[in-house]
């Protein structure tokens, strides 16, 4: 009769347990882990929605940055941590690419990871150090097709955005350059400014400063139309290269195994954080849209990952672009 009580207690109290630690989430400090060096376009976004997200929920969020391999060693980071919503992943289109691009990648994206929802899009641009040779796209193509021995072009590693940009480029234009990799296109615009690399396509998120500031040339913008954060710079079909469109996407994930209740949390405060005007007028000053409250969810995230997964690997298989 005892242990029949006592028995009853003891699953009353595992009952109670895990909802009890749910309902106070967040209790702790909330790491969103970006898998790219700090000073970064990634950074920039995660640095604005950690403030964001932090003040939606009354807690403190910071960013981890865990940078290395166009952002697998990050993400592998996240997918092994404690599903309890104190770990987040920051990644971008890489998180899909990289499902073809590694042949033996640590983890995977929908297996080991859990969607929390759409963060923003963000179109690449084609920048170079300011005393390269080239001023226009055409002239850029020129060069490099002369001198592709010579011509260096960073990116943030194999599975990067900027390495996905830089394989398109070269496949439009048939010819290749050298590729210099770094833990992430932060250190990489670093060398750009000071002369060191000749090239890069990067978010704008980490352009748009330098390029307003005369410090680095700008080329031409990835999206379908001209951005009205940079109204001088033309699209890549109106300079000569039509058919490179890119988008990249940010999202927000959580390890395979957070409690509904703690995504359904980070969802809304995701949500909240892309209707905060702060947020939205730097993402526009940067050249990024903002994911629609539709788009900020588990679903269509998930939806959006298949997709993309679906999209790019035939793509990467057919190139034969494998980065192990
Ligand atoms: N722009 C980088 C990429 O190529 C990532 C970063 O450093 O934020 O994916």
């Amino acid at each position: 009769m005892l242990a029949a009580w006592l028995g009853a207690l003891v699953s009353l109290v595992l009952l109670v347990a895990p909802a009890s630690a749910e309902a106070r989430y967040p209790a702790r400090v909330v790491t969103i882990v970006v898998p790219f060096p700090a000073g970064g376009p990634t950074d920039t976004v995660g640095r604005l929605l950690a403030q964001a997200m932090g003040g939606a929920l009354k807690t403190q969020f910071i960013i981890e940055n865990i940078g290395g391999s166009g952002g697998v060693l990050g993400a592998a980071r996240v997918a092994k941590s404690a599903p309890d919503g104190t770990t987040l992943l920051l990644h971008n289109i890489g998180l899909a690419t990289s499902v073809a691009l590694y042949r033996k990648l640590p983890y995977d994206p929908r297996r080991d990871l859990e969607p929390i929802g759409l963060v923003n899009d963000v179109p690449m641009s084609f920048v170079a150090r300011r005393d390269f040779p080239a001023s226009t796209l055409g002239e850029l193509i020129d060069y490099v097709k002369v001198r592709k021995d010579e011509v260096t072009y960073a990116n943030a590693g194999i599975g990067g955005a900027s390495h996905l940009c830089g394989l398109y480029f070269m496949s439009a234009i048939a010819t290749r350059v050298t590729p210099v990799p770094y833990k992430g296109t932060g250190p990489a615009m670093n060398d750009l400014l000071g002369g060191q690399v000749d090239f890069m396509c990067d978010q704008t998120t980490n352009t748009t400063n330098h390029i307003k500031a005369g410090k680095i040339k700008v080329f031409a913008v990835t999206s379908k139309a001209r951005l009205p954060s940079l109204p001088e710079v033309p699209t890549m079909a109106e300079a000569g290269l039509p058919g490179i469109e890119l988008g990249v996407w940010h999202a927000l994930l959580a390890p395979k195994g957070t409690p509904q209740p703690i995504l359904e949390a980070l969802a809304a405060a995701l949500q909240q954080a892309l209707a905060d005007p702060l947020v939205l007028d730097r993402f526009a000053a940067l050249g990024a849209s903002a994911a629609t409250r539709d788009q900020a969810t588990p679903d269509a995230l998930r939806r959006h990952l298949d997709a993309e997964i679906a999209k790019w690997s035939p793509i990467i298989k057919a190139a034969d672009a494998y980065a192990d």
